[in-house]
Order: C-alpha cells, then sequence, then structure tokens
C-alpha cells in the first residue's frame, strides 16, 4: 500500500484515490519567461516518479501541467499597482518580442529540457491565458459569494472570509500578524487579501475584457482555473515545489473551495529544494544552473537524473559536481550490470549452484521502499545490492541464461518507474570466433595448453578477448 507524505495533513497517509483504479493529478508548470533550472527539474522530475509509480501500481493516471503564459505576479510586485512587472511582459520588452513569442519559446525549451530528462509529458498542458473564461467564471462566484470583492477595477479575495485559511502552510490570519511584511495595495481591504483580477493600465501588453473592465488575472487563479477543469473539483494529488506552499497553494485551496464548496486536494505532494553548493542557486553568486550547464561539463541527462533520484524528494538535495561524478559512475555499473545480465547467454552454461527468485525478493523490497513516501534512494540501493549480488554470481559463472533473463525482465518493470535509459551494449560474436573459442575449450580441457595459447592469439587478433571463468567456461569481449 502506497503511502505518501500529505503537507495538508503533515503526515504520511494511505493512499487512496477518489474513483478506483483512477488517478487525477495536477503539477504548477513553468512561468514560460526563462530556461527552466535544475532546481524546476527536482520538482518536475519529483511528479514524474510519483506518476511512475502509480502506474506501476496498475493506476491510470492522468497528468495535467499548466503552462503560465501570463501573470505571476508576487504581491510585492501587484501592490506596486499596475507597474508591477509580469515577467513575460517585462521580457517581451527587453527582448523586442511579442508575450506571446517569449511564452512560446519558452515553453518550447522546458518541453526539450524534459524530453531530455525522459519526464513522460502530462496528458496535457494548458496555457493560462486560454482558459481566462474559466477565471472569470470562478471570479465571479467569488464576488457573489461574498469571498471576493471589486475595487476601482481589481478584485482580491477577501482571506478574513475564509476560516481555513492557513490549513495548508500554518500561515493562519493570527500567524501572519506576527512579523507580518507585506506592501499595501491602496484597494486592499486586509494586508493578505491577494488578487484574483488587476486592472490594467494602457501600457499592460496583456490583458482582457471582464465584468470589471479590462484587466488580468492574478497568478492563483489560473491554477484552480485549471486543474478544476481538467480533473474536477476535486484532484487526488497536486505537486509542486515547497516555495509554492504559501502563498500559491493557499490561495489556491480559498479560491478553489469557497468557489466549489468541495475539497479542493486530497494529498499535496511538495518536494524540498535543491540548493547548489549548499546555497540557495543565484546567477549573482554564480552556482545557478542549467541542463545545459552540466551536459557542457560532460555529463548526460541521464546521469542527472539519476543523481536527482538518489536523494528523496522530501529532504533538502545539495547539488555538488563530486554528487554529479558518483551519479555517472553509479549509471555506468548499472549499465554495465545489465549488458553484463544480456551476454550471460554467451556463456557456454555453467552449472548453477543456486537457484534464487530474486525477482520476488528484490521486488518486495523495491515496492517496500517506494511504498514507503516514494523512497527513491532505497529503491535505488536495493538495486546496487541486487548488482553486487548478481555480479558476483557473474564472475563465479553461477548464473543461468534463465535466471539472468529474469532478473532482466524485473529490471525492465522497474525502471519504467525510474526511467532511466540503458544503452545496449549487447555484443554480437562472430560465429568464427565462437567456434575458435569452443575448440580451445577443448583444447584446454584435454591438456593442450599450446593450442590454447595459439588459438587464444587468433581471437585476439580479429578484436576479441576471452576471459576465462571456471570449469574451462569463457567469456568473450569485444
Ligand atoms: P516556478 O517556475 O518558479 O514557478 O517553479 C516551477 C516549479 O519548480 C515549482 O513547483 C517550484 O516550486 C519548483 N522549484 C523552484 N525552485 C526550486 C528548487 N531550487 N528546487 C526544487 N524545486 C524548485
Ligand atoms: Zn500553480
Amino acid at each position: 500500500m502506497l503511502s505518501l507524505y500529505n503537507t495538508l495533513t503533515k503526515q504520511k497517509e494511505a493512499f487512496k484515490s477518489i474513483n478506483p483504479g483512477k488517478v487525477g493529478m495536477y503539477s504548477c508548470g513553468p512561468t514560460v519567461y526563462d530556461y527552466i533550472h535544475i532546481g524546476n527539474i527536482r520538482a518536475y522530475l519529483n511528479a514524474d516518479i510519483l506518476r511512475r509509480y502509480l502506474v506501476y501500481l496498475g493506476y491510470e493516471v492522468r497528468h495535467i501541467k499548466n503552462i503560465t503564459d501570463v501573470g505571476h505576479l508576487t504581491e510585492d510586485d501587484i501592490a506596486q499597482g499596475d507597474s508591477g512587472d509580469d515577467k513575460i511582459a517585462k521580457k517581451a520588452l527587453s527582448e523586442r518580442k511579442t508575450p506571446e513569442e517569449i511564452a512560446r519559446f519558452y515553453e518550447e525549451k522546458f518541453k526539450e529540457v524534459e524530453k531530455e530528462m525522459n519526464i513522460l509529458p502530462a496528458h496535457y498542458f494548458p496555457r493560462a491565458t486560454a482558459h481566462v473564461p474559466q477565471m472569470i467564471k470562478i471570479i465571479s462566484s467569488l464576488i457573489e459569494k461574498e469571498y471576493a470583492y471589486e475595487k476601482n477595477g481589481n478584485v482580491f479575495f477577501d482571506v478574513t472570509k475564509f476560516d481555513e485559511y492557513g490549513k495548508l502552510s500554518g500561515n493562519t490570519l493570527d500567524n501572519l500578524k506576527v512579523g507580518a511584511r507585506l506592501e499595501e495595495h491602496p484597494d486592499k481591504k486586509n494586508p493578505w487579501d491577494f488578487a484574483l483580477w488587476l486592472k490594467a493600465s494602457k501600457e499592460h501588453l496583456m490583458k482582457w475584457e471582464s465584468p470589471w473592465g479590462i484587466g488580468y488575472p492574478g497568478w492563483h487563479i489560473e491554477c484552480s482555473a485549471m486543474s478544476t477543469e481538467y480533473l474536477g473539483d476535486t484532484l487526488d494529488i497536486h505537486t509542486g515545489g515547497e516555495d509554492n506552499i504559501f502563498p500559491h497553494h493557499e490561495a489556491e485551496i480559498a479560491q478553489s473551495e469557497c468557489s466549489s464548496e468541495k475539497k479542493f486536494v486530497n494529498f499535496w505532494v511538495h518536494n524540498r529544494h535543491l540548493l547548489v553548493d549548499g546555497k540557495k542557486m543565484s546567477k549573482s553568486k554564480g552556482n545557478f544552473y542549467l541542463l545545459k550547464d552540466i551536459l557542457e561539463k560532460g555529463y548526460t541527462a541521464n546521469e542527472m537524473r539519476l543523481l536527482l533520484l538518489s536523494s528523496h524528494y522530501r529532504s533538502q538535495m545539495n547539488f555538488t559536481w563530486e554528487a554529479m561524478e558518483q551519479a555517472k559512475n553509479n549509471l555506468q555499473k548499472i549499465s554495465d550490470w545489465v549488458n553484463n545480465l544480456k551476454n550471460v547467454s554467451g556463456v557456454s552454461k555453467g552449472e548453477l549452484l543456486e537457484k534464487i527468485d530474486f525477482s520476488h525478493i528484490y521486488q518486495k523490497r523495491f515496492e517496500s521502499a517506494m511504498n514507503d513516501d516514494i523512497n527513491t534512494p532505497l529503491a535505488l540501493a536495493v538495486i546496487y545490492d541486487l548488482i553486487s549480488e548478481t555480479n558476483k554470481m557473474i564472475s563465479e559463472d553461477k548464473l543461468d541464461k534463465e535466471t539472468a533473463d529474469n532478473i532482466l525482465k524485473f529490471w525492465e518493470r522497474i525502471n519504467k518507474v525510474f526511467g532511466l535509459i540503458i544503452s545496449e551494449n549487447k555484443i554480437e560474436i562472430p560465429a568464427d570466433i565462437l567456434t575458435l573459442a569452443e575448440e580451445r575449450k577443448q583444447a584446454r580441457i584435454s591438456g593442450n595448453f599450446a593450442v590454447s595459447d595459439e588459438l587464444r592469439k587468433k581471437i585476439e587478433l580479429a578484436g576479441y578477448v576471452i576471459e576465462d571463468l571456471k570449469d574451462n567456461n569463457y567469456l568473450i569481449k569485444k
């Protein structure tokens, strides 16, 4: 039984979906005004692993990831009124492009990175700009129910009207009063009210008609509109990075639950942040990395994927180049192991000394690690144990083809969850080399070592290496 840590209840809970066998999952996607960084990749990869494991367990998962191509103004931005920078519009002005050109360009780049990282594409990537009518509908219902109010063309959510405000983040209004630092907007009733709709000035680039005049949506409303549009009023799972908990997800709950009068999300799953060299990534500190920077250092996206899987999503992760090097070595280890297993057929039949039902033992261990709140580092440790055990058997020529094939099948099943790409390295040994090797084996059995040495030289001249195993068995390598 899968248990997941739920930020809402602050404990691990047995996962249960609303509809048996089906899971609706929503992940906050990128604001498309720049390239995504390796911290963002961590967030998307965690959602990917969770989704893949749910599929492994037999669920049919519908995964929605939004594209924020308008808005994403922080409360501080909003406090400064319409001159607050919409990140996409700002970039458009600086690059002399339209906001749409900027958004489409970075959306494409984001999708390329996800593909390189072997992150399964969401079933749908709704764009915020295509869902303004849905946002207006929710805002209208909130005004009607008096959870929201309009002033001078701006609409705010009144946080004092929602008793449960703060239930996700712990930032209840009482807690927020202490040490609050928030710029006031002249049209707000309470400092923690958040914008649902903002009046647009003439210069504002992205704007829409609405019942409250020409304006544009606040940042949070898009996720309420798009998640419920594609998954219904209550979602099974909502994911995001820890920085999303407040104010973004707290606001999503307030808007959605007041509008639908239903619970918005059953499981809130948040990943902790990725740091670089122990610090928050920042361009000015020179510790800000994109996938491109990792690739330029000679590492692969696949190695990066393994590195990210090596930490539990709920622990803070520290990226270092030493850890990257370690991930490279570990991936090589997995790769060699898979290829060795495939080549076990190339070994003449060794006598099987032990018959171990690897799949059964290791599958149980893998599942108990993953069932415990998607513990990927533990799940990987299980595989490293299996690698050590079977590598030892291969070197002692104790692994028969049938067992090797079963282990391979097991690996393929669980690698649908890890999503690592293992390059094929199966060597096809030409028939004449196999004949020479067999002749050499016979020569060795009859103690004719001069002939055996001659044959070894012939094999080596043809570009192959023969490695002797126990009982006159052998392994041919290129
Ligand atoms: P943003 O485009 O800033 O909204 O971020 C996209 C996703 O990445 C969100 O789920 C964030 O919470 C997450 N995120 C941002 N920075 C990091 C980081 N350093 N480590 C892990 N996740 C992050
Ligand atoms: Zn969101």
